[in-house]
């Protein structure tokens, strides 16, 4: 039976800027749901050149497709992600309010018939479902997010929103001045909507800055430090 499922964030796509993503979001402390049209992670990395190599992954002189993807699979490890594998995201609306979904919650709308519940959605959606089609805008007066005429989301560099608040637009699927389709792009466009993120889901509080190498809290929720 098709289910309804409830989480902080919504990140459609599982490459490399939604694996990412989850990363981000992980740090602050926010849950994720992903939903992703292939049955597994990796988007073109494993769909189009898992054997590949790259030479532009910084830290790396050289990896290819698979084991990047391998590698920020086993990133995303310490935290609860549920991942929807083998299901398109087929619309985005406005939820209605309810316990645990305070104002301007999203409904992403799944193939099967389930649906995600969010405080926010991300678009890692990248050049469209991989084999499947290119990935639908969601009708007027839904998600009204602006695409261009590329069919990319235009997003505002500050933070990734697009012009609807509460929808994010990250990685090769998002346009902005100056926009580069590499992964390193894709990474650093990831850290800074995790920043906003946090804030619409905690409009109350103040998120500190804080290095994984010196943050006790940080690294708490990475596993890698027991509770004091
Ligand atoms: C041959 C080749 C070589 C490359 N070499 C390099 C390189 O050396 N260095 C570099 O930095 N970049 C390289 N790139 C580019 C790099 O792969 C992309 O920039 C990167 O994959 C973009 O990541 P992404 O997560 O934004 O999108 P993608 O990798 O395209 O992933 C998007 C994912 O979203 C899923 N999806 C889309 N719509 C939906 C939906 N509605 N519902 C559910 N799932 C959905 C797709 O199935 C896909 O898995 C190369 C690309 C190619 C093709």
């Amino acid at each position: 039976m098709a289910e309804i499922h409830q989480t902080d964030i919504c990140v459609i796509g599982a490459g490399p800027a939604g694996l990412f993503a989850v990363f981000q979001l992980g740090l602050v402390d926010l849950r994720c749901h992903v939903i992703e049209a292939l049955d597994r992670p990796g988007g073109q990395l494993t769909a189009l050149y898992p054997d590949k190599p790259i030479y532009d992954m910084p830290g790396f002189r050289v990896i290819d497709g698979q084991p990047l993807a391998d590698r920020l699979m086993d990133q995303i490890s310490p935290f609860k992600t549920r991942f929807h594998w083998g299901q398109q995201a087929i619309s985005i609306a406005r939820a209605e309010p309810q316990e645990g979904l305070p104002l301007g919650g999203w409904q992403v709308g799944m193939k099967d018939g389930g649906a995600v519940l969010s405080k926010a959605v991300v678009m890692a959606t990248g050049g469209g479902t991989l084999g499947h089609g290119r990935t639908q805008a969601a009708p007027p007066g839904t998600g009204t997010f602006f695409q261009t005429d590329s069919g990319l989301i235009s997003s505002d560099t500050r933070d990734f929103e697009t012009a609807t608040p509460g929808i994010f637009a990250i990685g090769d699927g998002c346009a902005y001045p100056g926009k580069m389709k590499l992964i390193l792009s894709a990474f650093h466009e990831a850290a800074l909507m995790a920043q906003w993120a946090f804030a619409i889901c905690h409009p109350q509080k103040r998120l500190k800055f804080q290095y994984t190498t010196s943050s006790s809290e940080l690294q708490r929720r990475l596993g890698v430090r027991s509770a004091d």
